[in-house]
């Protein structure tokens, strides 16, 4: 029969565990999750969405493919424009590149190859780049100067996550009211199929109730959802090289998401 003292030692070891991976940080706070989508919704966004979503398969790449991807990355951050946008302009998303371009504060997260600003430059750019190919009306925007009060069809903010203990964190997403909840399940099902994991476990237990509070939401009014995507955890070296290697495949299957969003309304 362990002591008092011991359970009391073995209770704030555990509770300091927790406190390590619901951390605070970056302007994200992991803590839970929301309800996720229920077996019905999960079934219908796989019938409507995903036989046109990308299932990229494990294939072998070397630390030499991994490095091109990273500067691919690193290029996208070091060139990228952004803009503030318009009140008076009916964009069909806003695309926030997460963290882009703090200097200072909370600059993001990082791993072994990229930063968390390269990521969410890099994906950012190419679904703005998908997008406006499409002819639809997107807007990419920073992490501090964009225009308060756009009214948006979408709002998307893009990001990494980091753990203090490695790969305890996986791809998750979040948004604040009900309303979103629908749009968000095919941006769900998009990241859980680019990232091969089984959207079913996924779209259960994947959407983290901290990300609710997100701080541009309460600056943005979409006409039909906004959500925040933490891509992968940029501190496990495995989910690192996996999103690296799949970036380009994310940013397109993202498109794919929002186009159907865009063209079937959620009213
Ligand atoms: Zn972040």
């Amino acid at each position: 029969m362990p002591s008092l003292a011991l359970k009391a030692i073995a209770f704030f070891a555990i509770a300091s565990l927790q406190a390590s991976t619901v951390h605070a940080k970056d302007d994200e706070v992991e803590v839970g999750t929301q309800p996720g989508a229920s077996a019905e919704e999960i079934a219908a966004v796989i019938q409507d969405l995903g036989g046109d979503l990308k299932k990229p398969s494990a294939v072998a790449f070397s630390p030499a493919d991994v490095r091109g991807w990273a500067d691919k990355a690193k290029k996208a951050h070091a060139n990228l424009q952004t803009e503030a946008g318009q009140v008076e302009i009916s964009y069909d998303i806003v695309i926030q590149a997460g963290h882009y371009a703090r200097k200072t504060g909370r600059t993001g997260g990082q791993g072994k190859y990229v930063i968390e600003q390269d990521m969410s430059a890099w994906v950012g750019k190419m679904l703005f780049d998908n997008l406006k190919a499409r002819g639809y009306e997107a807007l990419l925007v920073d992490a501090d100067h964009y225009t308060k009060g756009m009214k948006p069809r979408i709002f998307l903010a893009l990001h990494t996550d980091s753990s203090t203990l490695p790969c305890k964190l996986g791809p998750s997403i979040g948004y604040d009211s009900v309303s979103d909840a629908k749009g968000m399940h095919g941006i769900a099902l998009a990241l859980a199929l680019t990232m091969g994991v089984d959207p079913t476990a996924f779209m259960k237990d994947s959407y983290t109730k901290g990300l609710e509070s997100y701080y541009a939401f309460t600056d943005m009014n979409p006409s039909e959802f906004e959500g925040v995507l933490e891509m992968a955890e940029l501190t496990c070296l495995k989910q690192e090289e996996k999103l690296l290697s799949r970036a380009e495949v994310l940013a397109n299957n993202l498109a794919v998401a929002v186009v159907f969003a865009l063209k079937e309304p959620f009213q």
